[in-house]
């Protein structure tokens, strides 16, 4: 299949990115044009991924800088990602955590984990626990639920999530036992990563069908490839089969900056094309949002095409997925509540127990009645400096 040329471009590649394909997702590969198969593009490596471009970063969103102890990255307020497991049945080849996938030595073992359960024990505003890795469902099922019990009995811990790409890569990992285990421990979120509406096969949907039946919301992070699904009709019939699967389309993302992915990468226009063709045009369960993962460390950010045209005090002005131009009339009056945050006396009071919902935060401050920021400036502003 591969002339001499190829076969040694590959080795020096997998000397950099190592290799692993199970043979269900291999037999998945229409071997009749195999080089622009979208599932041959994401599982075999390819000569590009050691051509390295200027802006590519070993690790792009400061996972590893944002990381209070080892094997977690706390980059929101209520919710932190725990990097259970360092392996996967299958290596992508556009994973962001290319810098990880085959280091022995961050696998996490017990005495690690237990100092993350304690991080997460001594902070009482951490309400979601995402388990990620690697594939969290590379562990053995008892070492799963273990992990699960653990994070479990931690009062303060509403939600758990495990983001996993068994379903697509190796669906026969879903067995009865592994449900069974899972679902001990609900409220339990399942994230996976359908990429190209092929991969939802037979298995495929035997696997989702045992999950959503054991009561497990299912959601869907897709990343747009360049080659693979970067094409609205693809990704329309990819969310179509998911919600078919009770899948939720969740998450598309930009391509990451993460070193080796260049020959992957889409302009980001090509995402706000795809989902100028979702919105309005099928059901809104099924249109996922575009986020671009922040370089630096800022976090998922959401892009979407515009739809406010422009507005007065009184109207605004819209367009629809048609482009029909249309106007909302505002309230003739509207009686501002300038909120004090006096919960108690409100209204519209929930019993918000806890102070720590009383604190605005980011932009958030700037539309706050009681917060006094005017403005957010950022940290060594040269301008700022010369006034002192
Ligand atoms: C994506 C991500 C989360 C979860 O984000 P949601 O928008 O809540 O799904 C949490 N922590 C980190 C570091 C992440 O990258």
């Amino acid at each position: 299949m591969f002339t001499a040329k190829e076969r040694t471009e590959t080795e020096k590649t997998l000397e950099k990115f190592p290799l692993s394909i199970t043979p269900y997702y291999l037999s998945l590969i229409n071997r009749e044009d195999y080089k622009n198969d979208p599932l041959f593009l994401q599982s075999f490596p390819s000569p590009k991924e050691i051509e390295m471009e200027k802006h590519d970063m070993v690790d792009p969103l400061a996972e590893d800088k944002d990381s209070p102890t080892p094997f977690m990255t706390h980059r929101y307020p209520d919710r932190v990602l725990l990097h259970v497991s360092n392996t996967c049945s299958m290596y992508c080849r556009h994973c962001t955590r290319k810098r990880k996938v085959g280091d022995t030595d961050s696998i996490p073992n017990k005495a690690a984990l237990l100092k993350a359960f304690d991080y997460i024990r001594a902070h009482k505003e951490i309400r979601d626990v995402l388990l990620s890795g690697g594939d969290p469902l590379m562990l053995p099922d008892e070492y799963i639920d273990w992990i699960l019990t653990e994070i479990r009995s931690i009062p303060h811990v509403e939600i758990i999530r495990v983001g996993t790409r068994m379903p697509v890569v190796l669906p026969f990992r879903i067995t009865k036992e592994l449900v069974a285990i899972l679902k001990k421990h609900h409220p339990l979120y399942v994230n996976t990563h359908f990429n190209h509406p092929r991969e939802i096969t037979v298995s495929a949907s035997k696997a989702l069908a045992m999950l959503a039946n054991a009561g497990i919301p299912l959601g869907n992070q897709t990343v747009l490839l360049a080659g693979v699904n970067d094409c609205p009709r693809i990704i329309k019939k990819l969310c179509y089969k998911l919600t078919q699967n009770r899948v939720r389309p969740y998450y598309l993302y930009q391509c990451d900056l993460s070193e080796g992915l260049s020959h992957f990468r889409t302009p980001v226009g090509k995402g706000i094309e795809i989902i100028e063709n979702l919105i309005g045009h099928i059901s809104g369960l099924a249109v996922p949002t575009y986020v671009i993962d922040a370089p630096g460390g800022g976090g998922k950010i959401p892009v979407m095409p515009n739809y406010l045209v422009t507005w007065s005090t009184n109207k605004v002005v819209l367009r629809n997925f048609e482009g029909v131009i249309t106007t909302y009339q505002e309230p003739a009056s509207y009686e501002a509540k300038f909120c004090e945050r006096n919960c108690a006396e409100c209204n519209l009071q929930l019993n918000l127990e806890g102070s720590s919902e009383m604190a605005s935060i980011g932009i958030g401050k700037l539309l706050s009645d009681v917060d006094k920021a005017i403005v957010l400036v950022p940290e060594n502003n040269r301008r700022i400096a010369r006034r002192k």
